[in-house]
């Protein structure tokens, strides 16, 4: 229903292209992409795919879901399963066509399309996808209408792409955000006072403006405020010459 919903809105061209606006679909859900996408990471799930590959010398694969909100790819629930692995190569293909074939079994295929995350590390190499990571990533062509691939490295580095292979085949670099939790009350208070003391407003030439069609109570005719020979000199001066004069 909410895809045939997006696929109607889309044909509404705008003056902004944007995404078109939806609830959040779950994975697996039709893509409608009129902006740039990205794709946006939780800061727990993010520090876990991190110290998963921090923790091991060999490579590691896992998997996460994804969430769509607009033109924003939602990751996260990042997990690992079964794999045989080194320095160079990890295959959790067994482990993730029965971890697929366990949740269609109870009658929960809808859920399985949530899972269109996968990520792996190239431990210090840098993060890029191989020749064997795109076949890999084609492989998944049978299970998924699209997918959101990342690799990293324990450097923090990172790469991720969308694929899509349904109705088109096609990949997207992603731009990938991780969303920071609000700052301490610390940092708040900090902010806040150090802005009191060294921030002060200065008018704009509209404040400006404003107050001088005030000060000569100007009606807002537009043929009054259109010439700029009507501006005394004043009206342009510094906040500080007008403040020392
Ligand atoms: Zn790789």
């Amino acid at each position: 229903m909410q895809t045939r919903q997006n696929e109607q809105k889309n044909g509404d061209a705008t003056d902004t292209p944007r995404i078109v606006p939806s609830p959040v679909l779950t994975g697996g859900g039709k893509l409608a992409l009129l902006d740039r996408p990205r794709a946006v990471i939780d800061l727990a799930s993010w520090q876990t795919v991190l110290h998963f590959a921090r923790l091991c010398d060999t490579e590691i694969k896992g998997r996460g879901t994804v969430e769509v909100s607009g033109s924003e790819f939602l990751l996260g629930n990042p997990f690992i399963l079964g794999q045989k692995v080194n320095r160079a190569q990890t295959d959790d293909s067994r482990a993730f066509n029965a971890f697929y074939a366990q949740l269609a079994s109870q009658g929960r295929e809808k859920e399985v399309a949530r899972y269109c995350l996968e990520w792996h590390s190239h431990v210090d190499m840098p993060p890029f996808f191989s020749d064997e990571d795109c076949e890999t990533i084609a492989g998944y062509t049978v299970m998924f209408d699209w997918m959101v691939l990342l690799v990293l490295n324990r450097r923090a580095e990172y790469q991720c792409r969308l694929d899509v292979y349904n109705p088109v085949r096609l990949s997207i670099e992603l731009p990938l955000y991780v969303v920071l939790p609000a700052p301490s009350i610390e940092i708040d208070l900090m902010c806040r006072q150090a802005i009191e003391e060294h921030v002060h407003a200065k008018p704009s030439l509209a404040d400006r403006f404003t107050r001088f069609l005030q000060t000569w109570n100007y009606e807002l005719q537009s043929s009054a405020v259109s010439s700029p020979a009507l501006m005394p000199a004043e009206f342009l001066a510094t906040p500080a010459e007008e403040e020392n004069p």
